[in-house]
C-alpha cells in the first residue's frame, strides 16, 4: 500500500452531521490533504456521538489534535481553545478506504468519467475518506505517468495515495520502480495479465516484476485474467456475430480468471513475494486465493461490490440500456470509484 500520511486522522472519521470546513492542500507531491474543519488551534472535540468501530459502538467523545485522534472516551474535558462539534444523536465512524480507483483514466480510447474532484466528492458523500488510485505510465515511463497523475490530483479534496501499473519492462522501468518507492511513496505495483495489445504483460515480465517488487519491499498486484484467452474469446464472439453485452461474459468465462489467478499465485510463490489480486470476480479465482491462503501463502483477494452481488444474468436483458449497465467491467469502474 502506498504510505499515505496520518492514516488515523480526523478526516478518516465521518460525522453524520453538517460541518462547514476549509480545505488546505499541503503541496506534498501525490498524497494527502488536510481538512481543518474550521479549527484555528488544530484541536477539535466531537462530542456526544455514538462512536462506531469494528468491535463495538459506544457514546463517546473524540478528541483530535492536528489531525491525529488522541483520545476516544466519554466526557472528555478540554480547554477553551478547542473547537467543539456537537454530535449528539449522530454516528461517528471511521471513513472507508477504497484501495482501487481509476479517476480520469485514459484507457483504450476513452476516459473514466470521474475526476479527482467529482469522484472524491462522491466518495465523501458516501463515507469514503481515502482512496488509492492507479498511476498509468506514459509509453511505459513511470516518472512521466507519475507527473500526469500529480497534475490530475491537484483537484483533490481528500486523502489519497497511488499504486502504479507496470506496462512494459526494461532497465529504465526497473530503476524507476526504485525511485517511485524511495522518493515518491509508491510501493505497490500492478501487472495486467489481461488487455492483450494494450496493458498486458507476459510471464517473463511478471517474474521480473515480482522479483523487483520483492527486492524493493513493494507489493505486487495483478489483474488476473488470461489475456490470450480473452482475446480468443472475443474473436469467437465476433465470428458468431455476438456483439451485445452478453458477449462480454461469454468471451471471458471464469476459467480464464481462475487460470491467471492460479498462475500469478504460483509465480509469486516461486519468487516468494506477497501477492494482491485485484477485483476478484469469479468463484474460480476466489477458490485459488482461498487455497493459497490456507496453505500459508501471503495472498490478498480484493472484493468488488459487483462481483459480490451480481451475476451475468442481467447481461441478457432485452433492454440494451439495462444490460449494458450490468457490464462487469463497467460496473467494475463504477464500483472501483468508491462504492467499496
Ligand atoms: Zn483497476
Amino acid at each position: 500500500m502506498a504510505p499515505w500520511r496520518n492514516s488515523f486522522r480526523f478526516c478518516c472519521f465521518i460525522v453524520f452531521l453538517y460541518i462547514p470546513f476549509s480545505i488546505q492542500n499541503e503541496g506534498f507531491p501525490g498524497f494527502g490533504f488536510d481538512s481543518e474543519f474550521g479549527s484555528a488551534s488544530g484541536k477539535i472535540l466531537i462530542k456526544g456521538g455514538t462512536v462506531v468501530n469494528a468491535h463495538h459502538k459506544e457514546v463517546a467523545d473524540v478528541y483530535i489534535e492536528d489531525g491525529i485522534i488522541v483520545s476516544v472516551r466519554p466526557n472528555i474535558k478540554v480547554s477553551d481553545d478547542v473547537t467543539i462539534l456537537d454530535a449528539t444523536g449522530k454516528y461517528v465512524m471511521p471513513g472507508g478506504i477504497d484501495p482501487h480507483t481509476h479517476l480520469e483514466m485514459d484507457f483504450m480510447g476513452t476516459q473514466t468519467i470521474d475526476n479527482y474532484f467529482t469522484g472524491q466528492a462522491a466518495a465523501l458523500a458516501g463515507g469514503t475518506t481515502m482512496h488509492i488510485d492507479f498511476v498509468i505510465p506514459v509509453d511505459g515511463s513511470l516518472s512521466a505517468g507519475f507527473d500526469v497523475y500529480v497534475e490530475k490530483a491537484k483537484k483533490s479534496t481528500m486523502d489519497y495515495g497511488f499504486h502504479m501499473a507496470i506496462t512494459k519492462w526494461d532497465e529504465t522501468v526497473s530503476k524507476e520502480m526504485e525511485i517511485m518507492v524511495k522518493e515518491n511513496g509508491i510501493n505497490s505495483f500492478k501487472f495486467f495479465m489481461a488487455y492483450k495489445g494494450s496493458l498486458m504483460i507476459n510471464d517473463d515480465l511478471l517474474l521480473e516484476g515480482f522479483e523487483r517488487c520483492k527486492s524493493l519491499g513493494a507489493l505486487a498486484m495483478v489483474h488476473a485474467e488470461n489475456g490470450d484467452g480473452v482475446a480468443k474469446g472475443q474473436q469467437n464472439m465476433m465470428d458468431l456475430g455476438i456483439t451485445g453485452p452478453e458477449g462480454h461474459a461469454l468471451s471471458r468465462p471464469p476459467v480464464l480468471e481462475g487460470e491467471a489467478t492460479a498462475r500469478a499465485i504460483r509465480l509469486a510463490s516461486f519468487v516468494n513475494t506477497p501477492l494482491y489480486v485485484v477485483h476478484v470476480m469469479s468463484i474460480d479465482a476466489m477458490e485459488e486465493i482461498a487455497r493459497a491462503k490456507k496453505s500459508g501463502q501471503r495472498v490478498v483477494g480484493e472484493p468488488v461490490v459487483s462481483g459480490l452481488i451480481l451475476d451475468d444474468s442481467w447481461l441478457w436483458n432485452s433492454d440494451f440500456k439495462i444490460a449494458a449497465k450490468q457490464e462487469p467491467d463497467i460496473l467494475f469502474f463504477i464500483s472501483s470509484s468508491f462504492i467499496i
